[in-house]
């Protein structure tokens, strides 16, 4: 029996990082992991046939890792990590070879819209200046933040002409947003791809923000030199700088309750290991409090919640992973030669109206046309293969209960990854023959190899209007907080969701350190405070 400050669940991303904030305040801290390494989606692993050539098998593209706060706090830099951020950060090449990029620099991004339709690109400007301050003063404080009770949040906003405006674009969905604005086909396309790798559902009301806030944000694409696993390892030395310990290969089989206060956990072997002030789990809700508390003890309200806790339907991915002998050269690069630089590709996009389709397969459990998209990480970084060599991916969305029943993914990778691969082919002849070795993994690899990840849903929970902001993941469990003192939530399915953001662990780290009553010089103003002015 052994006794700690805290005890985190899941050596994620998220558990790391409130991990090392804990114990940078002086905490005895231990993650429980039920892998044989750190990271959960941060992960990064060598082709076992051709050694030298590394996959990122889950998070490739991070988005502004290098602006979050607790790369800063955390020291990260110092601890090993390094991004990248390519300038043609995303390119959507049409399938009759024309192209529409994002660059990190607005001005090129404007030109490359005005190539296709001059009215989108003056609306493109108009959005992204009008959504600079929105972002700045509004949108990104929130994000870092224990979230308002909606009321509250809205009597804030509509005080001041920002907060208005947000509050005006929110009432559209995605869709209205994208139609009432744009008119290009492909721009619409383009918009509408963006909201989707936030996985919110094009046609919800109370998300028509998100595309223009999408257009300005500073945050782009980055990726972690030597791979996303690069920056797990800097994570796990930020906690072990601090004296924490990580159990590998360890699960729990229950949390320990005592006196209606949550005390410590049971591993799957047996063994008992106390925390004195808290229990923090990064895992979903299903797990949290379904799996590990005992069901007697746990309010009807609280077990009807977490069994209701809906997973997105458009989340899960199939990925193909290359090793190649040259980069993937696209026959639209003859006119945009810039396209050999290309960061984040998209293919098989052309209109807005395919993502209704997209929509109805995954409902009915069958596969789309194929929309795919990925990146060739050796152009930017030489580590990730042998030399002169190169590795490249693709991921398609696509419905995890296949013909209505996951297991039939491990039958149908290998020709599925066929298909995907003659797509890719049609706009990148040169693969056929520089590929060496591939191998492809499915929405079911992924919920088997990260439980969390329920139904393959990479964002650990629906972006639904009941399960954003204040109420993530359900009421009675939001803010970070849940029904038993002593047990917090700090992963995706708390606010602000899934993805590498670290956010749900640094606005957790916020609550544990106001209610633990620990110091810190690295906390940000109350929200309430920031959206007041
Ligand atoms: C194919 C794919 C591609 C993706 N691409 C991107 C991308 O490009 N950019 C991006 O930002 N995001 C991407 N994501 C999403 C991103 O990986 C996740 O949203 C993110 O990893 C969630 O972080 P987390 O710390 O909350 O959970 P995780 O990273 O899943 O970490 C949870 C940890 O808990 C552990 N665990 C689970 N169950 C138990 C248990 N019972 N006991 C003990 N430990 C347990 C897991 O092993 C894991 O280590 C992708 C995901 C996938 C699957």
């Amino acid at each position: 029996m052994t006794t700690y400050d805290a005890i985190i669940l899941g050596a994620g991303h998220n558990g790391l990082i409130l991990q090392a904030y804990l114990g940078k305040a002086g905490l005895k801290t231990i993650a429980v992991e039920r892998r044989g390494v750190v990271g959960g989606g941060l992960s990064t692993a060598e082709d076992p046939r051709q050694g030298g050539f590394f996959h990122n098998t889950h998070a490739f593209f991070l988005r502004a890792i290098t602006a979050m706060p607790w790369y800063v706090d955390l020291d990260l830099a110092r601890h090993g990590a390094q991004l990248i951020e390519p300038e043609l950060n995303v390119a959507l090449i049409t399938s009759d070879g024309r192209a529409l990029e994002w660059w990190t620099d607005i001005e090129k991004t404007i030109a490359s819209f005005a190539a296709l339709s001059t009215r989108d690109a003056k609306t493109l400007r108009r959005w992204h200046d009008a959504f600079v301050p929105i972002v700045e003063k509004i949108l990104s404080p929130e994000v870092r933040s224990p979230p308002l009770p909606p009321h509250e949040r809205r009597a804030l906003l509509s005080r001041t002409s920002a907060g208005r405006r947000l509050l005006e674009v929110s009432a559209l969905s995605p869709l209205e947003f994208v139609s009432q604005e744009f008119e290009h086909p492909t721009i619409q396309a383009g918009l509408l791809f963006f909201n989707g790798l936030r996985e919110v559902d094009l046609r919800l009301k109370g998300f028509g923000h998100h595309i223009a806030a999408l257009i300005a944000s500073p945050a782009k694409a980055q990726m972690a030199r030597g791979g996303s696993a690069v920056l797990a390892r800097a994570l796990e030395a930020a906690v072990r700088k601090t004296g924490g310990e990580i159990a590998l290969g360890s699960e729990p089989k229950r949390i320990v309750v005592e006196g209606g206060r949550a005390i410590g956990i049971e591993t799957r072997d047996g063994e008992m290991i106390f925390a004195k002030h808290l229990v923090a789990s990064s895992l979903n809700p299903h797990q949290t409090f379904l799996d590990l508390l005992d069901q007697n003890l746990l309010p009807r309200e609280i077990r009807e919640r977490a069994q209701n806790f809906r997973y997105n339907l458009l989340a899960p991915l199939f990925s193909l992973n290359l090793d190649l002998t040259e980069p993937p050269r696209y026959r639209a690069s003859e006119k945009h030669p810039e396209l050999a630089r290309a960061f984040m590709v998209i293919l098989g996009l052309d209109h807005a109206e395919q993502f209704g389709e997209i929509v109805r397969h995954h409902e009915a459990g069958t596969i789309p046309p194929a929309v795919i998209w990925g990146a060739c990480p050796t152009l930017f970084d030489e580590s990730q293969a042998p030399a002169g060599r190169h590795t490249a991916f693709m991921w398609e969305k696509l419905p995890y209960r296949v013909h209505g029943d996951a297991a039939n993914w491990d039958r149908l990778r290998e020709e599925h990854a066929g298909a995907m691969l003659q797509v890719w082919q049609r706009y990148a002849p040169n693969l056929a023959d520089a590929i060496i070795d591939s191998f492809a993994r499915t929405p079911r690899d992924t919920a088997r190899e990260l439980p969390n990840m329920r139904e393959g849903d990479l964002l650990v929970g629906a972006f639904a209007n009941d399960q954003v902001g204040y109420h993530r993941p359900f009421p009675g469990a939001g803010q970070y907080r849940t029904h038993l003192p002593g047990l917090y939530l700090c992963g995706s399915s708390t606010h602000p969701g899934g993805n590498i953001t670290g956010l749900p662990a640094y606005n957790a780290a916020q609550v544990i350190f106001s209610d633990v009553g620990l110091a810190a010089d690295w906390l940000p103003a109350p929200i309430a405070a920031q959206l007041a002015v």
